[in-house]
């Protein structure tokens, strides 16, 4: 479990993060969301115990960052914005070193690191010749020597072409089968693709936490049916159903009355039992991209509790 209890940083005057609470359950995968500047990596240095919050605290699995860092980042996997490496080591040879740095004994863990990352192949290569999204996957690759409970990943897609970002969210997908994971990015799909639930902060505070399965309910549903069927006769009567709205040949949008679920099956039995055929129906999903920019917009900030 980690727990950020009313996080600030600031620099000078400016304060980077401004209270910002929350806390994340074993197993979740969350995405930290926000523009360039939001404070997504000043939130992440502060969770891995690389910098001090000017006030606030977190706590990771009831340890205290600030107090006992390094019992945290045993247990932290971290990858960094900008990870120092050495270009002119090969890929063993810098994972070996740094599972010394750990303290743990390269044979027994470089391998499968190599392996989860699918990095095996390229063992023997230099740094400096791999491309973004190898070394990418090779920064992936420390932060998992010791197979931490925890990972917190500083824009993993960042700066790689459609397939590697294919390849970065399905590894991140199977590291999260065995870690807690928090991943900050600027793309809502990033998250979509692969998080079940999303922190938005914007200007330093935190404007959004919710299970992407709320954010993208809908009270809207859409339904596709015969072009004289007698819907709107048909649906008036039922509590699940506020107003229906033809759009033409047989399309209709439909306001709903409640979960959407429940509404989507009442429906369906009302057309089904009065004969009315269903090419259709399904409730709507909103659009991550404008939640985001909703998100970006609205005066609400979620209150350091
Ligand atoms: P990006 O998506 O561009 O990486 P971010 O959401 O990660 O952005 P941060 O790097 O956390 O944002 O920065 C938050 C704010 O704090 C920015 O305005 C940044 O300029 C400022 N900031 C970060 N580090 C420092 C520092 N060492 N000194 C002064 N200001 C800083």
């Amino acid at each position: 479990m980690i727990e950020a209890r009313q996080l600030v940083r600031r620099y000078g005057e400016f304060a980077a993060v401004d209270g910002v609470s929350f806390s994340i359950s074993p197993g979740e995968v969350v995405g930290l969301l926000g523009h360039n500047g939001a404070g997504k990596t000043t939130i992440m240095k502060m969770l891995t115990g690389y910098i001090e919050p000017s006030s606030g605290e977190v706590l990771v699995d009831g340890i205290d960052v600030q107090s006992e860092p390094l019992a945290v980042q045993a247990k932290m996997g971290y990858l960094p914005e900008s990870l120092p490496i050495y270009p002119e080591l090969t890929v063993a040879d810098y994972l070996a070193h740094t599972a010394q740095l750990r303290g743990l004994d390269p044979q027994a863990t470089v391998p499968d690191a190599l392996d989860s990352t699918q990095l095996a192949d390229k063992a023997f290569e230099r740094i400096d010749t791999l491309s973004r999204g190898y070394k990418q996957r090779l920064g992936v690759a420390q932060a998992i020597l010791h197979k931490p409970k925890f990972l917190i990943l500083d824009e993993p897609s960042n700066g790689l072409d459609p397939n590697q970002i294919q390849h970065m969210r399905a590894l991140i997908r199977n590291l999260a089968q065995q870690a807690t994971v928090i991943l900050s990015t600027h793309i809502m799909q990033e998250v979509s693709a692969v998080c079940d639930r999303a922190l938005i902060v914007r200007g330093g505070k935190l404007v959004v936490d919710e299970r992407l399965s709320d954010l993208q309910r809908s009270t809207q549903a859409h339904l596709r049916t015969n072009e004289d069927a007698a819907v709107d006769a048909i649906l008036r009567g039922l509590a699940s159903v506020q107003e229906t709205t033809s759009l033409g040949d047989g399309a209709w949008s439909i306001e709903l009355q409640g979960e959407g679920t429940n509404a989507i099956s009442a429906i369906a039995a009302a057309l089904v039992g009065a004969d009315v055929p269903i090419y259709s129906l399904a409730p709507e999903s909103r659009d991550l991209e404008a939640i985001f920019t909703e998100a970006n917009q609205a005066e609400e900030v979620i209150d350091a509790a």
